[in-house]
């Protein structure tokens, strides 16, 4: 397949993403020229709602690829051709490829985590998981780590019936736990997938106090990349690894997915940490 020079991203409040630089800088050492333009609905008022009119458009322009991103992940389902069976599985979509006007929908999140995850902590036991947060993060990385191997999976959400669905939908392997504390009890290591820790709602997600040496501490939250509950489980002695190798994670399947070239791991995660 010929690559195309012109990708998006469409989603709300997106106006800060690294992402555009990312793809065009990682294309220009590959010699593709690609202009990777932000959709943003917030500057027109715009909602899901929009989806079919922006698809239809971009599939005219020539488009040769979207990301997309909240509030439009489930929305996009109904007018895609087709899903990957990674997108079909988690019931979301983050990355289409449009091949002769066929819309294809993929989702890099999930696999886009573990790539960061197996980078940064690859010794990390994965016997016992916890995972905090079953929003759409956490039900990506949930499918991803059971696919690394990870023998148990305790979720606890704010929302317990949240915890529960995402549980029974993965399987055996998986089940809810009440609170943190019961998730952490002899647990080898926690994803943290909450909003916690987000520039605009600083904080802790758990009593620090949980977490011990041994243990290690997959981060989501990337803005900011250093977060309080990053720096309490380093001063615990646990390995961490921070959000910034999910975001490069799914950027890389996408960039391979929409131009059928095998990104720089090492260079774009440079990149990123420059940005
Ligand atoms: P979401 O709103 O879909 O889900 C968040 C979930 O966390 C909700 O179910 C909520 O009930 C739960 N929750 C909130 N506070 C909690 C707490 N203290 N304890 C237990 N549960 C709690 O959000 P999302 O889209 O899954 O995003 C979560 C975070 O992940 C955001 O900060 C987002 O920026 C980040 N994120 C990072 C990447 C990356 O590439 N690093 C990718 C996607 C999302």
């Amino acid at each position: 397949a010929t690559p195309q020079g012109l990708l998006g991203l469409i989603g709300s409040g997106i106006g800060q993403s690294l992402t555009p630089a990312l793809h065009q800088q990682e294309a220009g050492h590959h010699g593709l020229r690609l202009h990777y333009q932000l959709i943003d609905l917030d500057r027109f008022g715009g909602s899901a709602a929009d989806l079919p009119w922006l698809l239809s458009a971009v599939r005219a322009i020539g488009f040769g690829g979207l990301n997309i991103t909240y509030p439009c992940k489930q929305a996009v389902i109904p007018h895609l051709d087709e899903l990957s069976d990674e997108a079909r599985e988690m019931g979301a979509v983050n990355t289409v490829v449009i091949r002769d006007g066929r819309l294809i929908g993929h989702n890099t999140d999930g696999s886009g985590w573990a790539r960061g995850f197996r980078r940064a902590l690859p010794q990390a036991d994965l016997g016992a998981v916890a995972l905090l947060g079953a929003g759409g993060a956490g039900a990506a990385i949930a499918h991803a780590v059971l696919r690394l191997g990870a023998d148990e999976l305790r979720i606890v959400d704010a929302d317990p019936a949240r915890a529960a669905a995402l549980a029974a939908e993965l399987g055996p392997r998986a089940r809810a736990a009440a609170d943190a504390a019961q998730a952490l009890a002899g647990a080898t290591g926690l994803i943290h997938a909450t909003p916690t820790g987000m520039a605009k709602l600083p904080g802790l997600p758990l009593d620090a106090g949980l977490l011990h040496a041994g243990q290690w501490v997959s981060e989501v939250v990337y803005f900011p990349l250093d977060t309080a509950l990053l720096r309490e489980a380093r001063a615990r002695g646990c390995a961490v690894s921070d959000g910034g190798g999910m975001a490069v994670g799914q950027a890389l399947g996408a960039f391979e997915l929409f131009t059928g070239l095998t990104a720089d791991a090492d260079r774009v995660e440079h990149h990123f940490r420059q940005l």
